[in-house]
C-alpha cells in the first residue's frame, strides 16, 4: 500500500524555485532516503509535508487523502529535528508522553504512564524515565526524542538529519540501530541527510535530490552503481 505520494510539489520562496515538481512514493513500511547538497531544499520539503510550510503547486497523499490543504496539528506526520529539543525541566517520561498530556488527545495519567513506559522500554530507556535530559547521552536524547515523535502513532515519520549533532562514532552506532527499531515497529519514515553513506544504509530507497530536482530514486545499490545522470554519478562518484 502506498503510505505517501508527492505529485509534482514545488517550493518558491519569492523569486527563488527551491525545488521543482518533485514526485516521490512510499510505500507503507519503508523507510526512503532524501539525500541532496546542503542547502537543496531538503528541510523546506520534509516541513512542507509536515504542514509547518506550504508547497506552491502540487499536492501530498497520506493513506489516499489528499492532506495539501490540512493544517499541521491535523497531519498524521511527525517531525524529528536534529537536535532533540528535549523539555530541560521535565523527566524523561514526562518529555515523552508530554503529547499525550497537551496534544488533542487528552489522554489521562495512568494511561500516559504506561504507553509512555511501554514506548521507553522499546528504546530501552525504562531506567531513565525520571532522570532529565541533561544526565543523557546525545544518543539515548536522540532515542527519547524518537520514543515522544513514536507516542502518537504517527502514519509517517520524518527525520531531518537527525544524528547531524552526534559525535562520528556514536553516528554509526545509533542509525543502525534506529534503522532496525524502525523496521520493526513497520514505521514509515522519510530520512533526510546530506550524508551518502547514512543515505545507503538508512533507506531502503534513496532518492537524490540536486539543483531543485529529484535526480533518481530506486534502491541504495542501483542509485550507487547504476546512476542515471551526472548529477547523480558525481555525487556518489567520490566513494563512500
Ligand atoms: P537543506 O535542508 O537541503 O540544507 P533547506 O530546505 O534548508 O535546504 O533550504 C533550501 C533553500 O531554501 C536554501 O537556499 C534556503 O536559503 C532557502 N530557504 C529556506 N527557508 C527559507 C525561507 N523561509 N525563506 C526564504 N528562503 C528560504
Ligand atoms: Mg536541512
Amino acid at each position: 500500500m502506498l503510505l505517501m505520494e508527492l505529485k509534482g510539489v514545488s517550493k518558491t520562496f519569492g523569486e527563488t524555485e527551491v525545488f521543482h515538481r518533485i514526485d516521490l512514493q512510499a510505500e507503507q513500511g519503508t523507510i526512503i532516503s532524501l539525500v541532496g547538497p546542503s542547502g537543496c531544499g531538503k528541510s523546506t520539503l520534509l516541513r512542507s509535508v509536515a504542514g509547518l510550510s506550504s508547497f506552491s503547486e502540487g499536492q501530498l497523499f497520506i493513506q489516499g487523502e489528499d492532506m495539501t490543504q490540512i493544517k499541521a496539528e491535523k497531519r498524521p506526520v511527525v517531525l524529528m529535528f536534529q537536535q532533540p529539543l528535549l523539555f530541560p525541566h521535565f523527566t524523561i517520561l514526562e518529555n515523552v508522553t508530554y503529547g499525550l498530556k497537551y496534544g488533542k488527545q487528552k489522554v489521562k495519567k495512568d494511561e500516559r504512564i504506561r504507553r509512555g513506559m511501554a514506548l521507553l522500554e522499546k528504546v530501552e530507556l525504562e531506567a531513565y524515565a525520571d532522570r532529565y535530559p541533561n544526565q543523557l547521552s546525545g544518543g539515548q536524547q536522540q532515542r527519547v526524542s524518537l520514543a515522544r515523535a513514536l507516542i502518537l502513532n504517527p502514519s509517517l515519520v520524518l527525520l531531518d538529519e537527525p544524528f547531524a549533532s552526534l559525535d562520528p562514532e556514536l553516528r554509526v552506532t545509533i542509525r543502525t540501530w534506529v534503522r532496525d527499531f524502525l523496521k520493526q515497529e513497520g514505521v514509515t519514515a522519510l530520512f533526510v541527510t546530506h550524508d551518502r553513506e547514512e543515505a545507503m544504509i538508512m533507506g531502503d530507497q534513496v532518492a537524490v535530490m540536486k539543483a531543485g530536482k529529484l535526480q533518481q530514486v530506486g534502491l541504495p545499490e542501483d542509485v550507487y552503481q547504476r546512476p542515471e545522470n551526472k548529477e547523480v554519478a558525481e555525487m556518489f562518484s567520490e566513494g563512500l
